[in-house]
This record gives C-alpha cells, sequence and structure tokens, in this order.
C-alpha cells in the first residue's frame, strides 16, 4: 500500500534524500577524521614524554641490570644530572658484615673479616676524598647493617658505583683474590672488578682468582649487594683469612690495595664516562679495544 503510494511520486524527492544521506556521510567521515588525528597527537606526545623520560633517569628494571648499567652511566654523565655539584660522581663502599656479623675468622679465630674490611674501607674512602670523588660508607664502625639497608642506601643516594670489600672463607686449602660481578655479566661491572683486581694485583697478590659471575659454587643466583643494587657494583674477596700468606699480604699491602681499589675505581668511572671533562666511553666489545687496554700484562 505504501509502495505503491512512493512508486507513483515523481523521482525528486529520492534525489534530495540520496544528496541528504551524502552529506551526512561526509559529516560523520570528517568527525571520525578529527577523532583519529586527535587520537594520534595524545599517542605522539605521550611517546615523546615516555621516550624523555626514559632518557632523563635511570631506567627502574634493576633486574635487568645486564643493559641498564651500561645506559645508566650515559644518563649519570649527562650535564642535568649535577645532583653532587661539588664531587665528579659519588661511590658507596661497603665494608663487609659488623656487629655481630664477624664474617670469616683466620684459624686462631681472633682476627675477624669484619675488622680487615673496615680498616681497608677507611683507607680506600680517604683515598676517594682526595680525588674529589664523593664517597658514601654503609658503614664506619664496628656496627651490624642488613644487607637490605646496604642496597638500599646505595640505590636512595643514586651512587655511580657500588664496591663490596670483603675477605674469603673456605674449609680447605686456597688463597688469592677473586672478584664478584652480577650473573648477567654487566659490562661496567665487570669492568669495575676487572680494574680492582688489576691494580691489586700490581701491588702484589698470592694468586689471581679472577672476576666471577653469579655466587660461589652457583653461577645462577648472585650476592644480594650484586642483585639488589641499581648502579654497576662488585663484591671483592680480599685473600683468604685461613691462608697465613694472604693475612700478611693484607696487613702489609692494605695502604697500597687501598690506593689501587681508589685508582680503579676512578678509571672505571673515567672509562665508563661518568666523569664529567673526560669522555672515554666504554667499548661494548672490550675484547678488541687494543687504544683503550691498560698497559698492565693480562
Ligand atoms: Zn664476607
Amino acid at each position: 500500500m505504501e509502495d505503491n503510494r512512493n512508486d507513483g511520486r515523481s523521482t525528486e524527492p529520492v534525489r534530495k534524500k540520496k544528496y541528504k544521506i551524502l552529506w551526512d556521510r561526509v559529516i560523520v567521515a570528517a568527525i571520525v577524521l578529527i577523532v583519529v588525528i586527535v587520537i594520534i597527537c595524545v599517542l605522539i606526545s605521550a611517546l615523546v614524554g615516555a621516550v624523555k623520560n626514559a632518557f632523563k633517569k635511570d631506567d627502574d628494571s634493576s633486574s635487568v641490570k645486564a643493559n641498564a648499567s651500561a645506559q645508566s652511566s650515559i644518563a649519570d654523565s649527562s650535564p642535568e644530572s649535577n645532583k653532587e655539584d661539588e664531587h665528579m660522581f659519588t661511590v658507596v663502599i661497603d665494608a663487609g658484615h659488623g656487629g655481630e656479623d664477624i664474617g670469616a675468622t683466620d684459624f686462631s679465630e681472633t682476627r675477624y673479616e669484619k675488622d680487615d674490611c673496615l680498616r681497608i674501607a677507611l683507607l680506600v674512602e680517604k683515598y676517594l676524598k682526595e680525588k674529589d670523588i664523593g664517597v658514601i660508607m654503609t658503614r664506619s664502625e664496628d656496627v651490624y647493617v642488613t644487607l637490605d639497608e646496604r642496597c638500599r642506601v646505595a640505590n636512595d643516594a643514586d651512587a655511580a658505583l657500588f664496591v663490596s670489600l670483603h675477605r674469603n672463607l673456605y674449609e680447605g686449602e686456597a688463597q688469592g683474590v677473586e672478584v664478584w660481578v652480577n650473573n648477567s655479566r654487566p659490562v661496567v661491572d665487570t669492568a669495575l672488578a676487572q680494574n680492582i683486581l688489576d691494580g691489586m694485583k700490581s701491588v702484589g697478590i698470592s694468586e689471581d682468582r679472577g672476576v666471577n659471575y653469579g655466587y660461589r659454587g652457583n653461577e645462577l643466583v648472585n650476592y644480594q649487594v650484586n642483585r639488589e643494587t641499581d648502579m654497576p657494583s662488585c663484591l671483592v674477596e680480599m685473600g683468604f683469612m685461613q691462608d697465613a700468606q694472604d693475612n700478611e699480604l693484607f696487613d702489609t699491602n692494605i695502604d697500597a690495595y687501598a690506593k689501587a681499589i681508589a685508582e680503579a675505581i676512578y678509571k672505571t668511572a673515567c672509562d665508563a664516562g661518568m666523569v664529567e671533562g673526560i669522555d672515554r666511553t666504554l667499548p661494548e666489545d672490550s675484547s678488541d679495544s687494543s687504544d683503550t687496554s691498560s698497559s698492565e700484562a693480562a
């Protein structure tokens, strides 16, 4: 019934209707286009903001230390980070153990690891300060400090490097110096460890036990100070408490060891571009870098 009426009319109104529908579509298309442009603009500004933030502050993902450590050094060296303007950079010196935690002992059980660690840590602090390097000590006296607290202090201070000083314990015959690094084998951490080992070796050690990754006996886990610090770190085992020669070397060379460790820290910071005015960025692949390698023989 209605069909007949419509069919009977002229084609004029039909054409008008078609024309109207076309305009509707144009308006809808224009609105969609505007919405799309607005969304793209919002996305671009969000992306730019995210990229800026990523470059401004250190990567939060401390668990992925391997890649983050190399980048954090670049971030630290940027002119924006003038948080410690009186120092070139800040390093945390962590004297192992302390207080009721005596650490390892010698055979007579009269010599404690905690005391040796503090003695050399205070000397390292002295030599670093002579170089105008900022130093944060996790302890400066015979007190107990938890491992959590040691890491927290370093992370809160946004320190550039972290060096934990220990002496070794092994039930059996062993001697020499070894350094431990996070098992993700980060570049700057490894360089820090190797520089410290090379420095102590040049003073004189009983045996070079090398730079090691992970935890003794299990490379899959890490020492807490290497696992939970956000900056390049290493743990130095400066000879065995139960080896007479290592103890003698430690006592004789403690001042020279401290100086060598301070020099190694400074060298690492320079090579990693952490020191303002000195830009000697560590090569990604350190194996083929004959021009920047140290003069000391391997
Ligand atoms: Zn220890």
